[in-house]
């Protein structure tokens, strides 16, 4: 792991051998059970370490200084897959408390075991889909935190994520290529959503050099009740001008 732990250094994350142990442990997990399940198509080792553990890691880049001070922030990751950001932050930042939302069962099952083989605490795994979650109360308006990663179009993302973050809390969006057109074509997504964008944010580490960056809003009213949509409308038809 040590191209993760210079790496992460880069960012301004220190991370323990205990830390990187974990690490070594959640890329055995995943390369065996993706073996079963279609976790990845990222199945060499030093690959997994930099393409996710790293990459996963950039999302904190936003909320770093908070995170530094102690904050623990309730957090979702949207949509987690394998578990990508969401349980890389967590283990960075343990004082997370995190919910891992992803729709299919058997990835569910998979971020199960391993918040048991890494004895995580504060992490919740939730199978089902955003559409449904975020109208329960508990979930609904709740987080300060909502990062995906490879979820959608940007307009698609907010739709599906906003509606968990409390008023203030950050939506952070993982996304490649030109930010700022991406941007311009959510804006109709960022307002009826209430989410205010901020600048978006290039990342630069070694190893990730290819128009990586992150996009962040702001929550900054409740969400109005007619989102999300029903099930599959924020991919299918993404809320447009
Ligand atoms: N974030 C991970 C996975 C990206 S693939 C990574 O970056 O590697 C997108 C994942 O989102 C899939 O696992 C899919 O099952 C899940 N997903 C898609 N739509 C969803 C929804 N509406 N609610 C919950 N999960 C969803």
């Amino acid at each position: 792991m040590s191209a993760l732990a210079a790496g992460a250094r880069t960012l301004g994350v220190e991370l323990s051998a205990g830390q990187l142990a974990q690490f070594d442990q959640f890329q055995a997990a995943l390369l065996d059970w993706n073996a079963r399940v279609n976790l990845t198509s990222i199945t060499s080792a030093p690959e997994v370490e930099v393409k996710h553990f790293l990459d996963s890691l950039t999302a904190a880049v936003p909320v770093l200084a908070r995170l530094r001070a102690g904050e623990a922030p309730r957090a979702i990751d949207v949509g987690t897959g394998g578990g990508f950001p969401g349980i890389p932050l967590k283990i960075a930042f343990p004082r997370l408390k995190l919910t891992l939302l992803e729709a299919t069962g058997k990835k569910a099952r998979f971020l199960r075991a391993v918040v048991e083989m890494l004895q995580l605490s504060d992490v919740e795994v939730k199978a089902a889909r955003a559409e449904d979650l975020a109208r329960l109360p508990g979930h609904r308006d709740e987080y300060g935190l909502a990062t995906a990663r490879a979820l959608g179009s940007l307009a698609t993302v907010v739709e599906l994520c906003a509606p968990f973050l409390e008023p203030g809390g950050l939506l952070v969006a993982q996304r490649r290529g030109d930010l700022e057109a991406e941007l311009r074509r959510a804006a109709p997504a960022f307002s009826a959503l209430k989410v205010w964008a901020r600048a978006p944010v290039p990342i630069q580490v070694p190893g990730l050099a290819d128009g990586r960056g992150l996009i962040v809003g702001e929550k900054h009213g409740p969400t109005p009740s007619r989102y999300p949509r029903r099930s599959g409308m924020a991919r299918k038809d993404p809320i447009s001008a």
